[in-house]
């Protein structure tokens, strides 16, 4: 056996295997689906008892749990979104979203939130103070 950075490895036909993989194929009694993943319920990669592992059916499920978590944890709701300008955990109803590239992670923000934001983006009196500000910067 031996330690990966945060995993355990062991002897598994007569190759090296994950620890947790292993525990996870003999509990499904067949092996993992090609893209699955296995999920540590508290989070430690080497406590691979068998009610804390999950099997994710892909990555970004996998993500999506781990978001879930997260926001459980600290907003007290799984389906709490964290707003990417003010930072808050808020209800997705509350806010506008969108899907990343890859699907099924969401990403979130308050309408009133982007407003500010973008409205200091684009702000004429902030954006001369900024060039003022890099004119008397010594060069
Ligand atoms: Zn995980
Ligand atoms: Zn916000």
């Amino acid at each position: 056996m031996r330690w990966s950075r945060k995993y355990v490895w062991v002897n598994h036909n007569n190759g090296c295997a994950l620890e947790h993989v292993v525990i996870a194929e003999r509990a499904l009694g067949k092996p993992l689906p090609p893209f699955a993943e296995v999920h540590h319920v508290d989070f430690n990669g080497t406590n691979n008892v068998r009610e804390n592992l999950v099997v994710c059916p892909s990555r970004s499920y996998h993500r999506l749990l781990h978001l879930r978590t997260k926001a459980l944890s600290e907003s007290g709701n799984a389906n709490f979104l964290k707003c990417r300008h003010c930072k808050a955990w808020d209800d997705p109803l509350n806010m506008k979203t969108w899907a990343t590239a890859n699907g099924m992670v969401m990403k979130a923000h308050h309408v009133a939130c982007n407003r500010s934001y973008q409205k200091d983006r684009f702000d004429p009196v902030k954006k001369k103070k900024q060039r003022d500000l890099y004119r008397t910067m010594p060069r």
